[in-house]
């Protein structure tokens, strides 16, 4: 009998062992049976779901817990990971998230070693924090264009693991998920920004060039997933070529965590009468 998964985050979460992103259909959508209109409605309504666990979450954080969240998103260009964060986040209170992108690595950063400018933005106490690209960039297009030597980047996988397990360890839930996309839809969306003048800040030139080297994107990914993949630090793949699975999905794994975290409101350390009593005194 076929073992059933009773959670988004069991079918989603890529199993140990050799990987291969190309056993995942970008299009599919997994644990969802409805279309667009009824993912968005589901979400409408696991938006306040989720709204609520992050006000847990956070009021805990501010009661003295140490618990937090970070979700690292990774994916190519277009995959969504802007897209992620507006949607998925935008609908909790942003006093409780923290997102950092990483770019390009200034000079300043290469001078130090690759973790340097990831480690201040460990969420804090309460936090949801979200990398938009992380440090698997540093196995990813480092490793794709050789920007630094073989030897360097190969212990990289272990410095990784390393950094997530002390994360975990402080308190941190760690999420990875990695948007997958095809590269036709991934075509069609650099289309789209260039056809869109709303959309062409968000062009460059380069995208064009790097399609040439998806394939040794996908190999990147499949190692660092392989590599990295660990219970304290799991790697899910979410299928994005349509957005609305995406939105629905991310939403979904955060309220798993969530829930399995189970934050609870904290108990007031005052005597809740006896201030009532003084503030009707107090005229
Ligand atoms: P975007 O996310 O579209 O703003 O693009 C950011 C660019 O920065 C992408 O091309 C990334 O691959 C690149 N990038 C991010 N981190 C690194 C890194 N550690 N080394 C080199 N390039 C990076
Ligand atoms: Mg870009």
């Amino acid at each position: 009998m076929i073992k059933q998964p009773h959670s988004l985050s069991e079918l989603l979460r890529m199993p140990a062992g050799p990987t291969n992103l190309d056993s995942v259909d970008p299009r599919s959508t997994p644990g969802f049976n409805g279309d667009k209109t009824a993912a968005e409605a589901a979400r409408a309504v696991e938006a306040s779901v989720l709204s609520d666990l992050q006000e847990r979450l956070f009021a805990e954080g501010q009661s003295g817990g140490s618990r937090s969240v970070l979700l690292v998103l990774q994916g190519m260009d277009t995959a969504g990971k802007g897209g992620t964060v507006r949607h998925v986040l935008g609908e909790v209170n942003p006093q409780g998230c923290a997102v950092a992108a990483f770019g390009a690595p200034t000079k300043e950063e290469l001078a130090h070693t690759f973790l340097w400018r990831i480690r201040p933005h460990a969420p804090k106490p309460g936090i949801i924090g979200v990398f938009d690209r992380s440090h698997y960039e540093d196995v990813g297009i480092v490793r794709v264009h050789d920007l630094v030597p073989p030897e360097v980047w190969r212990r990289r996988y272990g410095e990784i693991n390393r950094f997530e397990e002390g994360l975990a360890a402080g308190g941190t839930t760690i999420i990875k998920c990695f948007l997958h996309i095809s590269r036709d839809e991934s075509k069609t969306r650099l289309l789209a920004r260039l056809d869109n003048p709303h959309k062409h800040w968000k062009f460059k030139s380069p995208d064009i060039d790097e399609r040439a080297f998806w394939d040794a994107y996908m190999e990147a990914y499949n190692v660092a997933i392989e590599r990295c993949n660990s219970d304290a630090a799991p790697w899910f793949v979410i299928p994005a070529d349509r957005k609305w699975y995406r939105n629905w999905a991310v939403t979904r794994l955060l309220i798993e965590t969530l829930q399995t975290m189970a934050p609870q409101w904290p108990v007031a350390d005052f005597d809740v009468a006896a201030e009532r009593a003084r503030l009707i005194a107090s005229g």
